[in-house]
């Protein structure tokens, strides 16, 4: 029997009621596939807020990097709100991205054929998206220096060096091999000298994978496109900023938050977590979607355990529920045959993996 050791961080608001169905899922589909999982929780966000003084706590950290890869929910609430900015869970969040080293944030973008009817987009051009956003995570203008304020004037840099581009183009290609061989790389090359540099390097890498179709794209017009053909796209590859827009473009190509996994990767561990926030206003009630984060735990088992047949099966099963028309609150407008709370959707899912 093979073991991992998983990290679970749960965080706050719905993070802990997502994350317990997620890992009832996990279970089920190690028993499927003779796969022990030891998980080990862990604080961040507002739980360790109050219970350490410290939305971060170096046990965190250390944890998560000896840890095969880590399962996250989501922190923040109003609660925290008015601490100042480094004691706000958000700042552990940030922190912890950039102590995990995780440069490659994948984000899919998946449009389940069950649901073409929640997207605010016509069915006929969103049946059948099918995206991987690869977004730069710890470089860019988000960190770039110089920055600074005055009363009349700001600025920040936006600052790439060639092995950050190479690092996060390798990313990208060798997902596009796993996938329909295309990739098209978003920047501002016609006005920026760093999208120069990113086109450039992109280009050289790309000799290294003589088999994916490689295209470039402004970002502006990669904008529209996601809205006019998003069919069109396979991988996209793109920097911080452009990525931070973009992923939440494509992400609402599928109507709901709910169903959206993400994964960001680097040197030293992953960590694996739903696109949504901790969802305040539905905490505790029973109604939140745990299939993002089902549905991370998939994207965990296929990138950073190599567990391809498991993370199929975890797929398989979303589609079936989906298909099956359960939907918890969020989607029980689009075709529900049966409206489940969050915990018996967690069931289903389980359920089909048996
Ligand atoms: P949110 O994503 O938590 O919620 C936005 C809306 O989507 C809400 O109406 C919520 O009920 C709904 N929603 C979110 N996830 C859902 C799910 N699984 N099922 C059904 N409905 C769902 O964003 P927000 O309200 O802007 O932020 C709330 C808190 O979360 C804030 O403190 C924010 O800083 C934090 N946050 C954390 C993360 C993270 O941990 N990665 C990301 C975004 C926001």
């Amino acid at each position: 029997m093979k073991n991992y050791n998983i990290s679970l961080i749960k965080g706050d608001g719905i993070g802990v009621e997502i994350v317990d169905e997620a890992v009832k899922v996990l279970d089920a589909v190690g028993k499927k596939f003779d796969i022990n999982f030891d998980y080990k929780e862990y604080l961040m966000g507002g739980c360790a807020i109050d219970a350490t003084g410290n939305p971060l706590p170096q046990e965190t950290i250390d944890g998560v990097l000896n840890s095969d890869a880590c399962l996250f929910g989501a922190i923040g609430g109003p609660k925290w709100d008015n601490q100042p900015r480094e004691l706000r869970p958000e700042s552990g969040l940030l922190k912890f991205r950039k102590e995990m080293g995780v440069f490659a944030n994948l984000r899919p973008a998946i449009v389940y054929d069950e649901l073409v009817d929640a997207s605010s987009l016509k069915p006929e051009v969103i049946k059948g998206v099918d995206i991987m956003v690869v977004r730069e995570l710890i470089g860019g203008i988000y960190f770039g220096e110089p920055k600074g304020k005055t009363e009349t004037k700001g600025w920040n840099t936006m600052v790439y060096e060639v092995y950050e581009i190479e690092r996060i183009a390798h990313v990208a290609f060798k997902l596009a091999m796993k996938r329909d061989k295309k990739l098209c790389s978003i920047d501002k090359a016609n006005v920026l000298d760093v999208s120069q540099l990113w086109r450039e390097t992109v280009e050289k890498i790309a000799v290294e994978y003589p088999e994916v179709k490689l295209s470039h794209m402004y970002v502006d017009n990669c904008a529209m496109q996601l809205i006019a053909n998003p069919k069109q796209f396979d991988v996209i590859l793109t920097g911080n900023i452009f990525g931070d827009i973009l992923s939440d473009e494509a992400s609402m190509l599928s109507g709901s938050i709910g169903l959206l996994p993400s994964a960001s990767t680097g040197e030293k561990t992953a960590v694996y977590e739903p696109i949504h926030g901790s969802a305040p206003d539905i905490t505790g009630m029973g109604i939140a979607n745990p299939i993002a984060t089902i549905s991370s735990a998939s994207m965990m088992l296929r990138y950073s355990l190599n567990e391809e047949e498991a993370a199929d099966a975890i797929d398989i099963a979303i589609k079936k529920a989906m298909s099956e028309g359960y939907r918890t609150k969020d989607l029980a407008a689009f075709d529900a045959k049966e409206v489940v709370t969050t915990t018996q959707m967690g069931d289903i899912i389980t359920s089909y993996l048996k």
